[in-house]
């Protein structure tokens, strides 16, 4: 399937509104600079409203202004008035939209066309119009209304919301065309990946044409919202903060300039994703993101939530993504889409890290074995060492086969003895039962059990006079110092916490992706400061 076009190297952080593309339509003529990047704000008075713009002009100089989110929208023009006369700096789009289209307008359409123009008139340089509403109304009012907002000098953007899917963007776009606006805006709902990949070959095809703005709402659309501009979008929208949405999937403006680093997106940005279900919270993207950044990588790492596999393969194909790294629940299930991995990684059955090849094909590895095989070389000699894994899931894996490999002796114990048994088979590891270990001495005991870890009733994976080791190993990382860990400390047992293997199963991830060392120490320090600060 034919991949995105190359667009050109965009290095300046805004784009001008003059003249339109080359076979756009006579446009307003207007000469209005727009940033890459517009907050969406609402409120529930204007007073709310403006004071929120006021305190986002440090990062931010371009707004939406959501005044169907107002009980009275027209009495946010005063202020509109005032706040825009004061800050000439910045640009606004005024949105009014009506119930019957997704807003919270309970207006007529030739209401909601009176607001808009007075909007214009209070210095707003676009005023946005539902595309249903630009169809329903007369077409000598259209034209009357358009004349009004050139002579406001204010440019018309018409948008259209499908707030269920992503379907027919083509004819949507077309719809909006037929009116041949300053702007064209198509909104739509991801369901998965792909229909993000649909909104960024819009805005692809149609900005060669139109100045286009294209959203795949909902999380699966993330990607549109942050590589939009990329494909040649004439801006992307955030929020002021991560709770104050106006859409669903939107991002805030300091993830999208400070995480994802929007102003420095361009055609030769390699694309990396974090993909698993759930992902949101993941901490790969700030660990990688951060990494890119201090090397100096032109790349961005983003979260892909994946519900079915086949999703993930169609946007690593097409977009194309450079790397991604697997989390739950796809680590296994990606080896048959190898196009080859590492001995290692194809003995233990799991797969955490994806490669692009300069052939487009996927290559296979699994760095969490050296999440856990490089902090224990740190601090012993793993050949010979007696080794305790409790749990036998995906995590214990990679443990058990890493470690096995390095030459320790290593005996697994888990809840389900079965899976401890099976596993021990496979990795030539030894099977134990939990009554064994208190009297049981180990070098090292390694917890890969969620035991401790915020939201999981359990806290100790063991008792606490089966504590009978010479380190602890937790892979858990949320919360810092997790149950177990503090109980080996207050026994005086040197302890291993998760984010060191987190961090160098991350670092690993970084070398296979861009080559060069990982800046590992600053990884770490990113990662234990978002930790601290919501755990
Ligand atoms: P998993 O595949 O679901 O395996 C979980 C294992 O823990 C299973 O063997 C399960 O036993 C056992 N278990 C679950 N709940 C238990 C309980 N209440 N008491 C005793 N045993 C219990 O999960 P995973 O992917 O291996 O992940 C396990 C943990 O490791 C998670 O907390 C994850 O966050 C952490 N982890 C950390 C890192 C890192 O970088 N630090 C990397 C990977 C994983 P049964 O067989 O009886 O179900």
């Amino acid at each position: 399937m034919r991949q995105l076009r190359a667009m050109p190297l965009v290095d300046s952080s805004s784009t001008v509104l003059s003249p339109a593309p080359a076979s756009a339509p006579a446009s307003t003529g207007l000469h209005l600079r727009v940033g890459k990047l517009c907050v969406a704000l609402q409120g529930h008075t204007p007073a709310e409203l403006f004071d929120r713009a006021r305190a986002l002009l440090a990062e931010a100089r371009f707004f939406e202004f959501r005044l169907d989110a107002l009980p009275k929208p027209a009495a946010a023009l005063p202020g509109l008035k005032e706040f825009l006369a004061s800050r000439r700096d910045v640009t606004a789009i005024a949105t009014c939209r009506r119930k019957e289209n997704g807003g919270n307008f309970a207006g007529s359409l030739t209401a909601e066309l009176e607001i808009l123009l007075k909007t214009a008139e209070c210095g707003c340089h676009i005023v946005d119009l539902e595309v249903e509403s630009a169809e329903e109304v007369r077409p000598a009012q259209l034209a009357r209304f358009r004349s009004a907002l050139r002579v406001a000098g204010s440019a018309l953007l018409i948008s259209f919301h499908d707030f269920t899917r992503t379907k027919n963007l083509e004819h949507a776009a077309d719809r909006i065309e037929a009116f041949q606006p300053d702007f064209m805006k198509v909104v739509s709902t991801a369901r998965q990946l792909s229909d993000g990949l649909a909104v960024l070959r819009l805005i692809e095809a149609r900005s060669l044409s139109t100045h286009v703005v294209g959203i795949a709402m909902g999380e699966e659309g993330l990607i549109s919202r942050v590589l939009g501009p990329r494909a040649g979008a004439a801006f992307t929208f955030a929020s002021p903060d991560a709770d104050l949405a106006t859409a669903p999937g939107q991002v805030s403006v300091r993830a999208m300039l400070d995480l994802y680093r929007l102003e420095h997106l361009d055609q030769a940005t390699r694309i990396f994703g974090v993909a698993g279900n759930p992902i949101a919270h993941s901490l790969s993207p700030l660990m990688h993101n951060t990494a890119f950044r201090r090397e100096v990588v032109n790349a961005v790492m983003l979260p892909l939530k994946v519900r079915i596999l086949e999703d993930l393969l169609t946007l690593a194909r097409e977009l194309p993504l450079a790397g991604v790294a697997v989390t739950m629940p796809l680590k296994q299930e990606v080896l048959p889409h190898l196009a080859n991995m590492d001995p290692l990684t194809a003995r233990i059955g799991a797969c955490n890290t994806l490669r692009t090849g300069a052939d487009g094909r996927l290559y296979g590895f699994n760095t969490d074995v050296a999440g856990v095989v490089r902090p224990l070389e740190k601090r012993i000699k793993l050949r010979g060492a007696r080794i305790v894994v409790l749990g036998a899931g995906g995590a214990a894996r990679a443990a058990v086969f890493g470690l096995v490999d390095r030459g320790a002796e290593v005996y697994v114990v888990n809840r389900t003895y079965e899976n401890a048994v099976a596993l021990a088979r496979k990795a030539k590891a030894k099977s134990l039962k939990q009554e064994q270990l208190a009297k049981t001495r180990f070098d090292v005991l390694i917890n890969t059990t969620p035991c401790g870890m915020s939201g999981v009733k359990q806290a100790l994976p063991i008792k606490e006079n089966e504590l009978n080791a010479g380190l602890v190993f937790d892979m858990v990382y949320n919360p810092l110092e997790t149950p177990l860990i503090r109980l080996a400390r207050s026994r005086g047992i040197p302890v291993i916490g998760g984010l060191e293997m987190f961090v160098q199963q991350g670092a690993r991830q970084f070398e296979i992706w861009t080559g060069k060392p990982a800046p590992e120490a600053e990884m770490l320090r990113v990662v234990e400061m978002a930790l601290r600060r919501h755990g």
